[in-house]
């Protein structure tokens, strides 16, 4: 990653969806009465790449970010639209399908501190993002991606978007990729394998997560990892082990930036999308890569001592001190 200044502009592609969580813990048969206040649910907004977006402007209010996906005319996602507003995400490249809504995940926390997730998103309107914006041209300097973005989307979409990439990188784009594996996304781990392998061949920074390369690759250690890396030509590499630390590999020297282990851990939703948003704020404000590595894992290690994937702003500035 070359270093930049902060008025560059990052488009990060993907879906935000609705979260329902519980307010309370609920054994696993439900025997109350589904009418008593019992039942409440708090509503929020996140989706990995959604979530790396919000924590990137927070750690680097002087970044130009862009969220590009597709939501619905629903009034959850007029909702979204404003919230991004309050993030001071620019909305630009958002698109708007008037037969879809936003994708839905509900949680639930049980007895034992577990949690179940449901979703509900396979019609959404951010499955159809490559069909709507047909047309739509747009240049950036960043362009960041998931798995996940190209898990939900067809073939035909995913032919698109990678024309788009090529596009993109003809025009002087560098593109940022985390695999986010969710094998349910997939209909086989095969096709998971293939386009994983493809979005990291057009990568020039990437986020690999042990806990990902373990599922779809059966890869064990960073070794592995890098060496099935090694001929994608990927100008940085970014992997994350949970507390156990960052492995970093840039120009042929590797390195391990050591993280705090947190102890009590609340929540470890987001943790990763917290700490690339963290990872490429510091890098866009000229920080090396190890000093990059650290800054992520403190964001992260704070989004973890909460609830849910965005936490409130004041908790995040209590914590966090801007670049
Ligand atoms: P993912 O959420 O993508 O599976 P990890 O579990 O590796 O990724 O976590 C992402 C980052 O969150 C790690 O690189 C680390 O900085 C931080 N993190 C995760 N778990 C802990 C922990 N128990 N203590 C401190 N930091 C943690």
């Amino acid at each position: 990653m070359s270093i930049v200044d902060t008025k560059q502009r990052m488009v990060i592609f993907g879906e935000c969806m609705v979260e329902l969580r519980s307010t309370q813990r609920e054994s696993s048969v439900s025997t109350r009465d589904e009418n008593t206040d019992n039942n409440l649910m708090a509503k929020s907004f996140a989706g990995d790449t959604y979530n790396t977006a919000v924590y990137l402007k927070r750690c680097l209010p002087s970044s130009s970010i862009s969220y590009l996906t597709a939501i619905g005319a629903d009034f959850l996602s007029d909702e979204l639209l404003f919230k991004m507003g309050e993030h001071e995400i620019n909305t630009d490249l958002v698109f708007r399908s008037s037969s879809r809504n936003l994708g839905l995940y509900m949680i639930r926390n049980d007895n034992e501190g577990e949690r179940t997730f449901a979703y509900w998103r396979n019609q959404s309107a951010a499955t159809q993002t490559l069909n709507i914006m047909k047309g739509t041209e747009f240049a950036c300097d960043w362009f960041y991606l998931s798995g996940i973005s190209i898990a939900i989307l067809d073939d035909e979409q995913r032919a698109t978007l990678f024309e788009l990439i090529s596009s993109l990188k003809a025009k002087g784009s560098k593109i940022a990729f985390d695999p986010n594996y969710r094998a349910r996304l997939w209909s086989s781990q095969e096709d998971a394998k293939y386009w994983t392998g493809k979005a990291y061949a057009e990568a020039d920074l990437a986020f690999p997560g042990a806990d990902d390369h373990l599922m779809l690759f059966g890869h064990t250690n960073a070794d592995e990892i890098f060496s099935y890396l090694a001929d994608k030509q990927i100008e940085e590499i970014v992997m994350k082990n949970g507390a156990v630390g960052v492995h970093i590999l840039r120009q042929q020297e590797q390195c391990i930036v050591p993280v705090e282990r947190v102890e009590q851990v609340v929540d470890t939703t987001a943790a990763g999308d917290a700490f690339n948003g963290g990872y490429m704020a510091a890098r866009l404000a000229g920080r090396k890569p190890v000093e990059s590595a650290s800054y992520g894992a403190k964001v992260a290690a704070t989004v973890i001592t909460y609830p849910g994937a965005i936490i409130s702003g004041d908790a995040f500035t209590n914590h966090i001190p801007s670049l």
